[in-house]
Formats: structure tokens, sequence, C-alpha cells
């Protein structure tokens, strides 16, 4: 084979060695190829490509050598199965199925039982003496590729089985005998006849050309893109598609499908977990056609089978170290595997599991620091009901994605979106299906009356780290009165209802929630990760409650103290006031005078919390008008006549920060010893002096701090000689980063103010640009990320990189951090632990997060590696 031809090969059989991993097969491609290359029982078959889908969705068209390629591995399948496609003896039938290289359950579509035609099904009728499988086989095939292929409405389907079963006088599907499944293909090919006007495609071929087309196509369609928006999967890597030969689960009551987790995805527990239905195809488990039974009576019903899924979930735990996904089906007492994937699992059973793992030899420490995603521990300190209100409890369910979320009951996704805007909503639903993503994003929660833990609400939820409970039997919804029983209560659209996700709860109202302020699981893993990072990790507070959060947290000190806040309140704001409108210093004085003791009493507050860990103070920043009230409400014509004198067109690049300090300097000096006064008292109360660390914002000169440095050294050394200290400057507007040199020669320390470098940077005003046109560069693809949430690298990065380095080229020992809204983000982190700063400074909350991705940053440079299964 020469090299060129295989550049342009775009088919793999599962049994072959292939020359790239996801990327090129996708996540379910290379989970099939590995688990048939480890032994497991798996059915045969064969991937196409994502460049393959990459080409098709460029030229709507095949690439040029694809349809001989997917002949010769039909070919090969049909001679290791010794089965013919589209044959009436012993034919073969395929599923076709999407597989991305990131996992988007339920997003995509797949086709089952391709293949199958009158001919065929006949033959499959005589041959299994099973009229009912081969006919049910094959209604599902014309009503999934119907749908899929042709785009005709599945409600249309699903009428005329209910029909049927209404005139046959059953419920289940399983009551219809096979003369019943007859008639149902021949009403379901009507149903094709009249949408389209031809006649179902009874060539095999044609099928599996077309169906693969369409699982291409559905890479596109509006549910995926709103996945991978909120997901952040990049547009352009598109799908494998899988053919795969058929087993089925749905040949007889010694026949099932189902999916498992090798441990509990809600809590991370040792005990596997799953469910399946006897007698279905696969897709009956995840639609929720009937309700699943629980995993543990698969081990009573088919026990040969239990065993031997057990046996492969932990083979495929060792070879993936990892919670495994599994989906299986069992035909005629057989099993096979179709998928293996990483779990989806909350936060909490993240934790639990890697440190089980670490406890089982599985993993290492380093691996279990890696594995966990930094942005879901927010979500393990999920909120609780308080265990000392009382409730009333309406139903219960699976409790299927832990936390308790409060919200208006609503019917729809739509409505969810729609009403979220004004109050938090509960999505109430029979069940969920991928098109309902928007409103699961949405909503603070969801409750089914219908699934279990792998349902699609359960799976989604987990993943977005909000509350499910599935499966409450006692939740009657009558969409069009607007109501539902849950229970023996009548609930309506817009009523408060509390679900509990932890222990499978509907409540009436709104309970009261509580929020945990710890997690042993997750101080064992943070305790690892801090063993890895060399990244600090301080918090941005203002207030004592704030600075105890993030002490708690474990935050190594305080990077900003915003000291505008100290400004405001009942008892400040008239005296501030009284300060901006004063005639004459003097009086200016006076004013700022009465001032001083309410930040020393702040000041002293941190101090006393933080106990000598360093605190960095920020001197007023804002604009003084933000002080006064609108010109229209002003008491006076003094007041009327400053708030015209300090208008400005563009406060945000105004009269701020140091350039206030400066014009104004008794305010700075009124809180510099308002600061050394604090210190003292700490120091003389607890015997220890604090870590004070006093920053100017908005530098942009040199000779601003230069000047700033001396009122600050002045002041200090009038209220508290000797009392050691900082004096820096935050670093938030280009030109400071460009001249860092010559500002490190006035500061101890920089702190890296990205929210306004970005804002400057770019020249974009956050409020203006966050939900107007900066979304619509979001949707366009203009650009990836939201340059507010998560640091532009490539830009405001390289400011960064050129402040520190060119600070630290005249003062080595420069203190180097940041404050920006980024130092909570973990890609804006990775990219501080890089650059070299000595520590991220974000809000109390995201300490957690930070200390993790700052250990996770520091193992990728070591080269630790973390290898994830499946998709
Ligand atoms: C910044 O600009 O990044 C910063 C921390 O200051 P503020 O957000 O208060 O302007
Ligand atoms: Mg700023």
């Amino acid at each position: 084979m020469t090299l060129a031809a295989i550049d342009t090969r775009y088919v793999y059989d599962f049994a072959e060695e292939p020359p790239g991993g996801r990327e090129l097969l996708g996540g379910k491609g290379l989970g099939l190829s590995e688990m048939t290359r480890l032994g497991l029982p798996v059915p045969r078959g064969f991937t196409v490509t994502t460049d393959a889908c990459r080409a098709y969705l460029e030229a709507d068209v095949f690439p040029e050598g694809l349809d001989q390629e997917l002949g010769a591995a039909l070919q090969r399948l049909e001679r290791a199965t010794g089965t013919r496609f589209g044959s009436s003896d012993r034919p073969l039938l395929v599923s076709v199925r999407s597989g991305a290289a990131i996992s988007m359950p339920g997003m995509m579509d797949s086709i089952l039982d391709l293949g199958l035609s009158d001919a065929v099904a006949e033959g499959m009728s005589k041959a299994t003496g099973n009229a009912q499988f081969a006919f049910d086989s094959y209604r599902r095939l014309i009503q999934m590729y119907g749908e899929v292929v042709e785009g005709i409405d599945a409600d249309r389907f699903e009428e005329a089985l209910s029909t049927l079963k209404r005139e046959r006088g059953v419920t289940e599907d399983t009551e219809l005998d096979g003369g019943d499944l007859r008639e149902l293909v021949a009403r379901y090919k009507r149903i094709y006849r009249d949408a389209l006007g031809h006649e179902f495609p009874q060539d095999a071929g044609v099928q599996l050309r077309a169906a693969i087309e369409a699982v291409f196509r559905s890479w596109q369609n509006s549910r995926a893109q709103t996945y991978r928006r909120l997901n952040d999967i990049p547009e352009w890597i598109g799908t494998a598609v899988n053919v795969v030969q058929m087993v089925f689960g749905n040949a007889g009551p010694r026949s099932a499908s189902g999916v498992a987790f090798s441990r509990d995805p809600a809590s991370g527990s040792r005990e596997p977990h799953g469910e399946f239905l006897v007698d279905a195809q696969g897709e009956d488990v995840v639609a929720g056609i009937r309700a699943p039974q629980p995993l543990e009576q698969l081990e009573e019903e088919l026990p040969a089978a239990y065993a031997e899924l057990r046996k492969a979930m932990n083979a495929l735990e060792r070879r993936y170290r990892d919670v495994q996904d599994v989906e299986f089906t069992i035909e005629q007492g057989a099993l096979f595997i179709l998928q293996t994937r990483s779990a989806k699992r909350t936060a909490a059973a993240a934790l639990r599991a890697a440190i089980d793992m670490v406890d089982e030899g599985l993993i290492s420490r380093e691996e279990a620091v890696l594995r966990i995603d930094p942005s879901m521990l927010e979500h393990v300190l999920h909120p609780m009901i308080d265990a000392r209100a009382s409730v009333t409890v309406a139903a219960t369910g699976v409790p299927a994605s832990p936390g308790a979320a409060v919200g208006a009951v609503v019917f729809t996704a739509d409505e969810a979106v729609r009403r979220s805007a004004e109050e938090p909503v509960i999505l109430v639903r029979f069940d969920t299906t991928p098109d309902d993503i928007h409103g699961l994003a949405a909503a603070q929660g969801v409750l089914t009356a219908h699934g279990g833990m792998a349902s699609h609400a359960a799976v989604v939820a987990r993943g977005m780290g909000k509350p499910c409970v599935a499966g409450c039997d006692a939740l009657q919804i009558d969409e069009a009165t607007g109501t539902c029983t849950l229970g023996s209560f009548i609930v309506h659209e817009g009523d408060q209802i509390t679900i509990d996700g932890s222990a499978g709860r509907a409540i009436l109202g709104a309970a009261s929630l509580v929020v945990p302020d710890s997690n042993p699981d997750l101080d064992t893993v943070l305790s690892w990760a801090d063993t890895f990072r060399t990244l600090g990790v301080r918090a941005n507070a203002d207030t004592p409650a704030d600075a105890e959060r993030a002490r708690a947290f474990g935050a190594e000190g305080i990077g900003l103290v915003r000291t505008e806040h100290m400004f405001f309140g009942d008892e400040r704001l008239p005296v501030v006031q009284e300060m901006i409108l004063a005639e004459d210093e003097v009086a200016r004085r006076a004013a700022l005078d009465r001032l001083l003791p309410f930040q020393q009493a702040d000041f002293e507050g941190i101090f006393d919390v933080m106990r000598g860990l360093p605190v960095t103070i920020r001197l007023l920043d804002p604009p003084l008008h933000e002080f006064l009230p609108s010109e229209g409400e002003a008491t006076s014509e003094r007041m009327k006549d400053r708030i015209r004198s300090l208008r400005e067109t563009n406060p945000m690049l105004g009269t701020r920060g140091c350039r206030l300090g400066l014009q104004w300097p008794e305010i700075y000096e009124m809180q510099l010893r308002a600061i050394a006064r604090a210190a003292i008292a700490v120091a003389d109360r607890t015997g220890k002096p604090p870590r004070v660390e006093i920053m100017h914002p908005l530098v942009a000169y040199a000779e601003e701090l230069h000047r700033l440095h001396d009122l600050t050294e002045r002041v200090m050394n009038e209220e508290a000689p000797g009392l050691a200290h900082l004096c820096g400057t935050m670093i938030e507007l280009p030109r400071a980063a460009l001249r860092a040199a010559d500002i490190a020669a006035y500061a101890d320390f920089f702190s890296f103010g990205t929210n306004d470098l970005t804002q400057t940077a770019l020249g974009m005003s956050r409020d203006d640009a966050e939900g107007k046109f900066l979304t619509s560069y979001l949707n366009l693809g203009v650009v990836g990320h939201d340059p507010f949430a998560t640091l532009d690298q490539n830009g405001v990065g390289e400011l960064v990189e050129l402040g520190t380095s060119r600070g630290r080229s005249v003062k080595p020992e420069l203190e180097v951090g940041i404050c920006g809204e980024h130092g909570g983000d973990p890609a804006s982190i990775g990219f501080c632990h890089h650059a070299g700063l000595d520590y991220v400074s974000c809000s109390p909350f995201r300490v957690p997060v930070a200390r993790l991705a700052a250990a996770q940053a520091a193992l990728a440079e070591r080269g630790t590696k973390y290898e994830v299964a499946g998709g």
C-alpha cells in the first residue's frame, strides 16, 4: 500500500490496529476497537472515520474512495460472520451509530436493524421461528430510518403504534404478536410512502449509505450544536460512524438490553449500578419506553450473563483505570458489550471514585488529581434541604443527581428558558430527550415521571451538576391544563416546588436550603493537589466573613481587598458625600477623619481572620460620582454642582484609581492611616503583625506610582514605623505592562488586574460587550471564549508575560499575582502557572477550583497524562 493510500483511508475494522485515536475513530469507535482487541465480547464491525465526516460535510458528497472502502469492509464483515447483507437467508443486519471524539450522549442519531426488507423480514421470521422478533425489528428500522434519514415526524409512527395497541386491547409493546407486528410494518410503510411519495428502500446497500450520510448530517442538528456550545466542543471535529453487526436484545425472554456503571455515578460507591429491560433493544432503555429493572435483578434473571458483565466491567476498569459506563445487550443468554466510556458522574462521585481507585492501587494520586474537572468542584458543596426544616414530601423517585433546588414548576423546555429569565424554575416532565437540552440548561433541576439513573434527564443533570429526581411514578402531567398531580397533590405551572436529588424527593413549596461548607473527599483530593502545585492561591475578599470563607476553602492569603464597598452603608455614605462636597481641604479632611475609624475596624476584622497571612489592600478605585445620587435626586444645589463637575463621558477611563489618589491625596492618606492603625492594633492584640500589602490601582506611568509610593511610605512611617509591609501596584493598563521595568522600581509586587487589562487591551467595555456583540461573536465563532471569563492568552496574556518579565528584569524578587476574574478560571490558571506567576487570587468559592487547577497545571508540565475511555 502506498503512503497516499494510507492517508486517504476512511474505514477501519474493529479488529485491526488503527493508525489514530479518538480524534480519528471517535470515542465509541476507539472503544469498540480496543475492546475487540482486549478479547471482550463485542459485536463485529467497522468505523468510518471523522475524516470522512468532515470531508462529507464540506463537499456534501461522500469523499472519493469511501464507497469502495465501505463495500470491502462489508464483505469482510460478511465473511467473518457467515452472513450476507440484504440476503433473506442468514442475513447480516447492522446498526449505524454516531460517535465523536468527545462524548455527546444522545445528541446525534443512530439507526438500528439496517439490512431488513420485506423479504429479509420474512426470511428471518422463518429461520428463527419468531415472527414477532423479525417484524418488531423491521418496524423499528422503518421508524428510525424514516425519522433520521427522511425527517418524518416520530409522532406519526408512535400514534400508529398506540392505535394498534388500542385495537388489540394491549398496553405493552411486547404484547403484540407476530401478526400484529406484520400489520404494524404495513402501516409504517404507508406512513413512509404518504410522507415521501416513494416506498421504503428495499436495497440494503441504499439503506446503509443513506444512514451513514444522515448520521454525518446529524452532527449539525440544533441540539448537537447547543450541546457543543454548552460544553466547549469545537464545531469542526465532526463525528465518526460505527457500523456494527446487530445483536438482539429483543429476541425473547433470555435477551435483554441495558446500561451499567462500574460504580455508582451519583455517589461514587464501589457497587455497580444500572438498569436493563428484558426483551428490548438498547434504545428502549435510554428512551424509557418501559420502566427498566435495576441491574441487581439481572443476577437473578440471567446469572451467567450478569457474571460475565461484572467480569467485563472489571477488565474495562483495569484497562481504562476509570469508572466505566457500559452499554450491553444479551442475545439468547450471550452477553455483548456495545460501548464503554468514562462514566459521567457527579463531582462527589468523581472524588469518591478517585480516592477509592488510589486505595485500590489502580491510579496514582497524581492521576486522581488530574482526573477531577476543576469546574465541577463548585457543585460538590451543593445545596441540601435544611434538616431542621419541616417539609411536605409529595412523591418520591430515583435520586438521580444529588443536591436540592427550588423553583417554579414548568412543563416544557421552552417555558423553562422563558420563565428562568424571571425566576428559578424546575423542569417537570414525563421524561426528557436531547431536544430538551436548552430547558435543562435553564432550569435549577429536573423532575421526571419516567426513567432512572441512566435516563437522559439523569445523565445530563449529573453532567451539569444539577439535581435530578427521575422515575417519580406518582407524577402525572397534564400539559393541556398546565397542572400535574404529585402524589395526592395538584401542582400548577408556576407553583414553587423543591426537589431533593440526593434523597429522591419531590417536595411542595420552597424548602429552605443550606450549603455545606466541607466535604471530606474534597479535602483529601485538595490536600493531594496542594502537594503538587507551585502556584499560590489567594482569595478576593472584602469583609471578615468573606475572608473566613476563603480560609475555610484553603486560601493562603487575600490577593485583593476592594475598599470601595467600605464607603457605602447607611452610616458611611453621608460622610463620604460630605467629603466629596467639602469646599476645601480642611472640610474634606474633617469628613475623612470621621470615615477613618470605620475603615480601621474593617481592616482589623480582616487581619484578625487572616492571622499573619498576606492581605493585599487596594486603595480606592472607582470615580467619586459613584457615591453621589443622580442629578435629579440631589438634595442641594451644591450637590447638583458637584455631580455636574464630576460627570465624565466615559468614567471607566476617567478619574479612577490612582488618578483619584493623586488628585485627592487625603483620601488615600486616610486609607493608609486606617490600614496602619489596624495593623498596629491587631499586632498588639495578638502578638503577631499582619502581612500588609498596599496596592495602588490603575497605574499607567511609573511617575504615578513613584508619588504614591512616597505617600505610602510617609504615612506608614508616621503611623506604624517599623511595620513590615509591601507597596505595589495593579497592572491593569497596557502601558503599565509595557513599562513594567520602570514601574517595578517603585513596586514590591505586581498584581495583574485582568478585568481592566482585558477591557483596555481589547478596547471593549465589559458591560457593553457581554450580552451584546460579544455574545454574537461567540455564536459566530469569531472568538472561542468570553475573554472576560477566560483570559485571552494570545493578546492580554502576552501583556501579562511581558509585564512579568520586564518587571522581574529589574527586580528579580518581584512578587507577581493576578486578581481579575480570570484568577478562578481553570484554563487561565494554567496560563498563570506557565507564565511564572506567584499566585492567583479569586472569589472564595473558587479557591478549591484554583487549588486543583494549579496542581493540574504543574502535573501537566511534568508530563503526567491521564487517558479517558470511550465517547
Ligand atoms: C481588575 O481590573 O482586574 C480588578 C481586579 O479590579 P476591578 O475588577 O475592581 O476593576
Ligand atoms: Mg480594575
